[in-house]
């Protein structure tokens, strides 16, 4: 397994790779890896001859008062994670080889990068948006892979491949849950017992969503409410929004009519966990 923390040799790789007619997967990651990395990085296997993982804790993508500092880094443990799961080659650029001095552009998807996490997280998808494609431009991957979990990221990385006429396809893959129903996350790590039990709300409220689905309710509101209700039940969870919108455009939905995506980001403590689902 190749490791490159230089941008200039792994471009240089790159292009050799695809100047022998090899498809280039790419899962692009802030490390920690998990089993979420892991689903990501197994669907991109069998999409290309060669698969690529990046690691960079974007600062971009942090607000001030946000976890960038204390985010979990495990170089180590996600190198053993990569070679496992068949990483042909490791991206891991500092951010002084990723932002240079004097760098300024910026990336923006206008309305995609306005609802859901945005309020509460200003920034936050311009940074992913640019960090994306500048990761595209080093890597040039023909296949990346993104995961559902992150719905509204996943939706703003295909309106910028598409919008720019990138030469590439993003492939979802559904959320990797734990047992229990507790979406995987890095951040699951910041959570106490007390906590991680309270962030079952989150698929619970899920599943009771689809299940008022399922006895015909259709109003948005109603749902909306309940769901609220529900999170707040237990008193350690604070919760940031619950939508229920266009899983393609974001815009919120009066009437829950197909397709009909129901998002929810909370606090838990300090730590911010989101999930979602479509409902059926
Ligand atoms: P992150 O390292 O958190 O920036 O995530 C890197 C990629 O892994 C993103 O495309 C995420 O959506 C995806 N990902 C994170 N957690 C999960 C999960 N539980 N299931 C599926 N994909 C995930």
């Amino acid at each position: 397994m190749k490791i490159f923390e230089s941008l200039q040799p792994m471009q240089a790789w790159s292009l050799a790779t695809k100047n022998r007619g090899e498809k280039i997967a790419f899962v692009p990651t802030m490390g920690a890896l998990h089993e979420g990395h892991a689903a990501l990085l197994s669907a991109g296997k069998k999409l290309g001859d060669k698969l690529v993982l990046s690691i960079f804790v974007n600062p971009l993508q942090f607000g001030l008062n946000e976890d960038f500092h204390s985010y979990p880094r495990d170089r180590e443990k996600d190198l053993a994670v990569a070679k496992n799961c068949g990483v042909d080659a490791v991206f891991l650029p500092t951010s002084i080889e990723m932002y240079p001095k004097g760098f300024q552009t910026a990336v923006e998807v206008e309305e995609l990068s306005k609802p859901l996490c945005s309020p509460c997280r200003p920034g936050h998808f311009r940074g992913v948006a640019t960090v994306v494609l500048k990761l595209f431009n080093i890597v040039q991957p023909d296949v990346a892979l993104f995961g559902e979990k992150d719905w509204q990221q996943l939706k703003i990385i295909q309106r910028l491949v598409h919008d720019l006429s990138l030469p590439m396809e993003i492939i979802p893959v559904p959320t990797v849950r734990e047992d229990d129903g507790l979406a995987i996350s890095s951040r699951n790590q910041y959570l106490t017992k007390e906590e991680r039990q309270a962030g079952l709300s989150l698929s619970l409220s899920l599943a009771k969503a689809q299940a008022m689905v399922d006895q015909r309710c259709k109003e948005a509101g109603a749902i909306i409410q309940m769901v609220k209700a529900t999170l707040e039940e237990t008193k350690k969870i604070k919760v940031d929004y619950v939508s229920i919108c266009h899983p393609e455009t974001l815009q919120e939905l009066q009437t829950v009519k197909k397709p009909a995506l129901l998002a929810i980001a909370c606090f838990i403590g300090k730590t911010r966990l989101i999930d979602n689902v479509l409902l059926k």
